[in-house]
């Protein structure tokens, strides 16, 4: 049959080819890829094997009529008693009235379910008459939706696997398959689906972990060869001499990883080709001072510069960083979304006229109403904060620009191959020298008064302190309340003795703006408050950071809020205040202790958490992998990275054995066809 479609399987109805519809199953090699998404595994045990609380099946003779019990007012309880080895064993069904019929008296039945050991009593959740059947002791079960049910996609399944498998063509070059010991795709379709034991089907799975990496990353490489090739022409001329005088007046030398960054950045901001790179960099490493050098090299070049931030409180602080760094006749603005009328008519002006060279500002500044004069870099601080909406805004602004984001959430290796796998990365993974490690400590709640005078003795000797709470909810009132507590009990504990600020989302900006402004000038000591100091904000004269409830955070958001001390030359605390209940919230804790490498955090966070958590899952860009899992299979994805690279820049496309791979990246993503050659 040449070209099989889903209805030519037989078992595929209108009906359900229309909830396949909905499943996005619209082909024969789409259905083939429907994988499960566990298996049932029926494997006898004699009955003093079984372990307490695991699923378990059994096989017995039913030794007497089954006892329904009603109770509630629909609710049921099935007992069911059944002879296995000699012992009677209880099996129990709940609200399954209608099972009654299926359990007769002498007759054999095959039930699994949760076993408790104690009571020689397993809760079926499956059960079937006679023994269990031998020929297919993996069974799969798929992932459900609608009316469809795991019997009927399995009959499906296999009647398509007879009928079609031999029309799906191998897509792997023969030498990736060779190399990797993987089995061939229509092996691999068949065991996924039906396996024959476990080794196989971890083989087969390895197969299409490594397939739907590889192409993953050629969507990457491909994607990096676009951005490099369709953006020619904006080769800065950058003055030399004018950016070496710069760095001397820098009342700092460069560490080797900021100089190794900004030569990076340098080069491309000099090519013809468009920059597309992420500074990474921990709190505190330098990350900003990088960015205003390239910026100034930038404005030597008589470009613009727009730098956006994620907050308004973060666009002031770092106008100031540019105003006290930067050469007097450089023209510095600010726009946030609560400039408005002739100032901001004012500002848009200059930006359009080429009067401003760089405009500092939150995303209000890729609002419609923004037009620059020549703007020749973005750089976007702590990327991940602004949503994957607002950097495409960007690109449909047409602005081929060259762009820096910036991130001080160190991403763990296989993240940024993947999130950022179209990405250049420079990494500052240096601290500057001289700054004392912060010291972190993890306490029980019942500690809390002696960490309030511990942060009064500090303030006393002229620092100040932040105490940050959890938000448990941006609408909850509950995180208000909690730092509300702490701000009245420590105005008590101080008695006028020192100033106790107060900050939370719910105060207007301005508000807001006048208590960090307070804090920053040290007319507040300590600052009590919801999380919104975690980005940025940089008082150095603050050496101890409180966080309470710290097991609600994870560990890079505990280590960014962390970097908010440590700033200057006294040695600065982190004080963890937690009762966690769970022992991986014990571990969190302790780790925090026991390091200050972002970088390892960040590791430990994705294994601990999940890379959901680090990002916020929807904001990420991190994909969803149908089998492959990026705490698990970095050493495949960095294979296929690799692969991916050496295929896309050798152009082995155009041998024999990539045509399949080809004609597939060509079908399913769209690209312009001079890409692959
Ligand atoms: P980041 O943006 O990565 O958090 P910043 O660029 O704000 O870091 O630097 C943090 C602090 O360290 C600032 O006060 C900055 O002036 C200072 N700093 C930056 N680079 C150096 C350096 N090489 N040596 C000493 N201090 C530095
Ligand atoms: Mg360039």
């Amino acid at each position: 049959m040449a070209n099989p479609s889903l209805q030519d399987i037989k078992g595929i109805g209108p009906k359900m080819l229309e909830q396949f519809l909905e499943l996005r199953i619209s082909s024969i090699e789409d259905l083939f890829y429907y994988f499960p998404n566990r298996y049932d595994h029926y494997e006898m045990k004699p009955l003093h094997e079984l372990q307490h609380e695991e699923k378990v099946t059994i096989v017995g003779q039913v030794i007497l009529e089954p006892v329904l019990q009603f109770y509630q007012k629909k609710k049921s309880r099935l007992v069911v008693s059944i002879k296995v080895d000699g012992a009677v064993v209880k099996g129990v069904l709940f609200n399954r009235a209608f099972a009654k019929k299926h359990f007769v008296v002498g007759e054999t039945v095959t039930v699994s379910g949760k076993w408790d050991q104690h009571r020689l009593q397993i809760t079926i959740d499956q059960y079937k008459k006679g023994t269990m059947d031998e020929q297919s002791p993996i069974s799969p079960i798929y992932p459900l939706k609608g009316n469809l049910k795991n019997a009927q996609i399995v009959k499906v399944m296999s009647n398509a696997l007879e009928q079609s498998i031999q029309e799906i063509d191998e897509l792997l070059p023969e030498e990736f398959l060779a190399n990797y010991r993987l089995p061939d795709r229509q092996t691999a379709l068949r065991t996924i689906h039906f396996p024959e034991n476990f080794k196989l089907l971890k083989h087969a799975k390895r197969r299409f972990i490594y397939e739907e990496l590889l192409i993953f990353q050629l969507k990457m490489q491909l994607l990096r060869k676009k951005h490099k090739e369709s953006t020619l022409g904006n080769a800065k001329t950058i003055d030399r001499d004018k950016v070496e005088q710069f760095i001397h007046t820098l009342p700092f030398p460069l560490t080797n990883a900021q100089t190794r960054s900004l030569k990076e950045i340098l080069h491309d901001l000099k090519s013809p080709y468009r920059m597309n790179r992420l500074l990474q960099g921990d709190v505190g490493s330098g990350k900003t001072a990088i960015a205003i050098i390239s910026l100034y090299a930038t404005i030597t070049a008589g470009k613009q510069v727009a730098f956006m931030v994620p907050t308004e409180i973060l666009a002031e602080q770092h106008e100031q960083s540019l105003i006290d760094f930067l050469p007097k006749d450089v023209n510095i603005e600010r726009l946030t979304g609560s400039i408005k009328g002739k100032k901001r008519k004012e500002i848009q002006a200059k930006l359009s006229n080429g009067a401003c060279d760089v405009i500092i500002g939150t995303h209000a500044l890729i609002q419609d109403d923004i037009q620059f004069h020549d703007l020749g870099y973005v750089i976007i601080d702590e990327q991940h904060r602004f949503g994957v909406n607002q950097r495409n805004a960007l690109k449909d602004k047409g602005l081929l620009t060259d762009i820096l984001f910036m991130t001080a959430t160190p991403i763990p290796r296989t993240l940024s191959i993947t999130a950022f796998g179209d990405m250049d990365v420079s990494k500052i993974d240096e601290m500057p020298k001289g700054r004392l490690p912060v010291e972190t400590y993890w306490v029980k709640h019942n500690m809390l008064n002696r960490v309030l005078s511990f942060i009064y003795n500090e303030v006393k000797k002229g620092a100040q302190a932040y105490v940050v709470c959890p938000l448990i909810e941006e609408s909850d009132k509950l995180d208000i309340q909690n730092a509300l507590d702490l701000y009245v009990q420590l105005k008590e504990i101080l008695d006028q003795k020192a100033s106790v600020g107060l900050m939370h989302g719910r105060l207007s900006n301005e508000e807001k703006e006048q208590v960090m402004n307070d804090f920053t000038h040290n007319r507040i000591q300590i600052l009590v408050s919801t999380t919104v100091v975690e980005v940025g904000v940089n008082v150095p004269n603050a050496t101890v950071m409180m966080i309470h409830d710290a097991d609600r955070f994870g560990l890079s958001q505990l280590h960014q809020l962390r970097g908010r001390v440590g700033r200057g030359h006294k040695q600065s605390y982190c004080i963890l205040v937690a009762d966690p209940k769970g022992d991986t919230g014990k571990e969190r804790m302790r780790i925090m202790t026991e390091t200050t490498d972002g970088f390892e955090l960040a590791e430990k966070d994705l294994e601990l958490r999940g890379p959901g958590d680090i990002f916020g899952v929807k904001q990420s860009g991190v994909p969803e992998f149908r089998l492959a899992d990026l705490v698990h299979d970095y050493r495949a994805l960095e294979t296929a990275r690799n692969d991916a690279t050496d295929i896309v820049q050798n152009k082995r496309w155009n041998e024999p054995d990539f045509q399949p791979l080809k004609s597939y990246v060509q079908s399913h993503f769209t690209l312009e066809s001079d890409l692959l050659n």
